[in-house]
């Protein structure tokens, strides 16, 4: 057994400006939503990117003594100095611009203990001083004090010396706090909106892929494995959802974020920000690699899921072949070779992801230690403040964050290119030519095929210029051995396929040449296999249409299903299984109450060829007696009551129609068909044909 190539294994161009350009049309209805939703997510990396600034803040201006001694040979020209003599200033190295900060720091002129200083001035702090003198040095003005030599105070004399760092570091915290709760709800915000856009998205996307395969001709579902729509309407709609909802948003995000985090950085301290910037070839060389793996990853994924999944739906569908042919071992060998070659495939995109983020983890820390052994020194001596390498190293880690969801976020630009193009391709099927305009209340019911000529793919001719006509009112019936073409004579006749050659004509006009739907209403199909839907009786007779109940129950009435009226709730009881409780004879009877409820002028009929019981079989024959009077019928007919009282019967060869007539007519001709009688109904009585339709 081979695999088919399904076009799920589209692994497609990562980006296509074109089909970005379409999925975009998609998003334009909620395009002033989608901009508050970026507008939003840009103001909370904003916030993300104060919140280091506030222990900057706190460490630097709070927390950390503000003064520090330099020894030079003249005053300096700035930092507020107070001389302490011996060329030896307390200045504030935070008010001192940093050029000249550096200039001292590479003389070592600056000292790296930190000091508060008293004023003599302000008097409860000369109270504390007072009481106690080992704590400070008097210094000209006031008194200084160590970091070391405050901790000895008791807490209330500290408390009144620092009380102004303490109520700014409270007043941090609140802001801080405050930032928080503000980022908390704009961030349930950005979430809903999003959300919300991303689903009406979705829900647009399967109304139009919905609306659209409604109106694909039934040519195209010949080719299109059900599945493969289910998918294009559900699995692809997300992807394109993910790629609006995920990576579209945080592409805005993240990419200010690198810009805001390498400003922000420069600005703190440019020389260690030239430090972490070197790594970036690293990281983009990294990011590279990780894209192409993860992509040819991903594309053997995608390949080996569509193999999968195709394998199991044909040997699930299949397994009663499978069994009768003892197959299951075979069927075995097959899964287990595909199923290895998922694994490895997965196996693959997990190892190539596996070594990505704890690769960018590693590089940010490798940057960090970086910081960390040039700054130290700096630190030290006080070139640096506390709180600047503090914040810096936050920025550092934040950095590599948006890096990571550029990278990964590929994966996701890449399944949605993919899935948009699948559910581009379906979107341009065209769409089923809904024929000319003329809309007749009434059909009379007159059909005509003249020298019809139809392939289902060009040059294999299986119908060959075929010519009958109906009179209004009467009964055809279509005979013929198995592949002679019945079939597609009913499908033509309602137009599901157009024909290469020739003319179909009712009452005298094209098909073609009436609206689609207009030409449909006027005709009702039986079929062999009954196709009943979820819902109850009641909407399987009417198919949710607007036909009055009474009128439905009227039809069931008039073809006899009165078994209906025996179920548990009558006409709402739940047909189930599309109708696997109910038998082939009652399923039967449904369908005829449906054709006879939308009253049409043209009844074609596929009779059934599957044996039922002889009071069913009763039932059914005087029921389709009584709905083919008075209408137009064409029949694909077995059996040879329904033959025997056609006013028509044509005798279809290879698509040719060998002779017509009517029953004692062609039975006295000895043609085909007198030959096909004696063979199958001679000694059958009216039994059941042979012959497939
Ligand atoms: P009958 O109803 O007399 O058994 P059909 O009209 O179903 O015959 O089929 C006539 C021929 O057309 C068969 O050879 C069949 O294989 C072919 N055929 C039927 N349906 C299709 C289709 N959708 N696409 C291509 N070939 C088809």
């Amino acid at each position: 057994m081979t695999t088919p190539v399904f076009d799920d294994e589209i692994a497609g161009k990562a980006f296509d400006a074109r089909l970005m350009r379409r999925m975009l049309r998609f998003l334009t209805p909620y395009r002033a939503l989608f901009g508050v939703c970026v507008a939003l997510t840009i103001v909370l990396a904003g916030l993300e990117l104060a919140i280091p600034y506030f222990s900057k803040t706190a460490i630097d201006r709070d927390m950390a003594l503000p003064y520090a001694i330099v020894t030079l040979d003249a005053p300096p020209s700035s930092g507020n100095p107070l001389s302490l003599g011996e060329g030896r200033y307390l200045i504030r190295p935070a008010i001192v611009p940093e050029a000249l900060r550096a200039e001292w720091e590479r003389a070592g002129a600056l000292g790296s203990e930190r000091y508060a200083f008293e004023s003599e001035d302000d008097r409860a702090a000369s109270s504390v001083v007072a009481r106690n003198p080992e704590a400070f040095t008097r210094v000209p003005g006031g008194a200084i004090a160590t970091r070391k030599s405050l901790t000895s105070l008791p807490p209330r004399d500290l408390e009144t010396l620092r009380g102004g760092a303490l109520a700014g570091i409270a007043r941090l915290a609140l802001l801080y706090a405050f930032a928080l709760l503000v980022r908390f709800a704009f961030a349930v915000l950005q979430v809903y909106l999003l959300e919300y856009t991303g689903q009406r998205v979705m829900y647009d996307m399967r109304r139009e892929i919905f609306r659209h395969v409604l109106r694909l001709p039934l040519s195209f579902f010949d080719r299109t494995p059900v599945g493969r729509l289910v998918t294009r309407a559900t699995n692809d709609v997300a992807a394109i959802n993910e790629l609006f909802t995920s990576m579209l948003v945080n592409l805005f995000r993240d990419a200010f974020l690198v810009v805001g985090i390498v400003i922000v950085i420069v600005q703190l301290e440019w020389r260690l920000a030239l430090i972490v910037l070197a790594l970036f070839p690293l990281i983009v060389l990294a990011a590279w690699q990780f894209r192409n793996r993860a992509r040819s990853a991903y594309r053997e994924v995608r390949k080996q899921l569509a193999r999968l999944n195709a394998y199991l739906q044909e040997s699930i569908s299949g397994m009663r072949i499978i069994q009768v042919f003892v197959q299951e071992a075979q069927a075995n060998r097959s899964f287990l070779g595909i199923n290895t070659a998922k694994f490895d495939a997965d196996m693959r995109q997990i190892m190539t992801f596996a070594v990505f983020r704890p690769l960018m983890s590693f590089l940010s820390s490798f940057a960090i230690a970086l910081v960390l052994w040039y700054s130290g020194p700096s630190v030290i001596r006080g070139g640096l403040s506390l709180g600047a390498l503090t914040a810096f190293i936050q920025y550092v880690r934040m950095l590599f964050e948006p890096v990571l969801n550029l990278s990964e976020g590929y994966n996701v630009l890449q399944a949605a290119m993919a899935s948009s193009e699948r559910i581009f391709r379906l979107l341009d099927e065209s769409e089923e030519d809904r024929g000319g305009s003329e809309r007749v209340e009434e059909f009379r019911g007159r059909i005509e095929f003249r020298n019809v000529w139809f392939a289902y793919s060009e040059g294999d001719w299986i119908l060959k210029d075929v010519s009958f006509t109906a009179d209004p009112g009467k009964r055809v019936a279509i005979v013929g051995p198995t592949g002679a073409g019945k079939t597609t004579i009913i499908r033509i006749l309602l137009r599901m396929y157009p024909i290469q050659k020739g003319e179909v004509l009712i009452d005298g006009r094209p098909i073609e040449s009436y609206d689609l739907a207009a030409l449909r209403s006027q005709m009702a199909v039986v079929l062999q296999d009954v196709f009943l839907f979820a819902g109850d009786v009641m909407d399987n007779i009417r198919l949710r249409s607007d036909i009055p109940e009474e009128k439905a129950i009227e039809a069931a009435r008039f073809v006899s299903a009165d078994f209906v009226e025996a179920l548990p709730d009558g006409y709402a009881t739940e047909v189930k299984e599309r109708g696997a409780t109910l038998s082939v004879g009652e399923r039967q009877l449904l369908s005829f109450a449906r054709a006879v409820a939308f009253d049409p002028r043209i009844l074609v009929l596929d009779e059934a060829t599957a044996s039922i019981d002889s009071h069913t079989e009763h039932v059914i024959q005087s029921s389709l007696r009584k709905i083919m009077e008075g209408r137009t019928s064409i029949v694909i007919a077995h059996r040879l009551s329904t033959i025997r009282e056609s006013d028509k019967i044509l005798v279809l060869h290879h698509g040719t129609v060998v002779e017509e007539g009517t029953h004692e007519e062609l039975v006295a001709a000895g043609g085909l068909y007198a030959a096909l009688y004696e063979l199958q109904f001679a000694d059958l009585g009216s039994g059941s044909a042979a012959s497939g339709g």
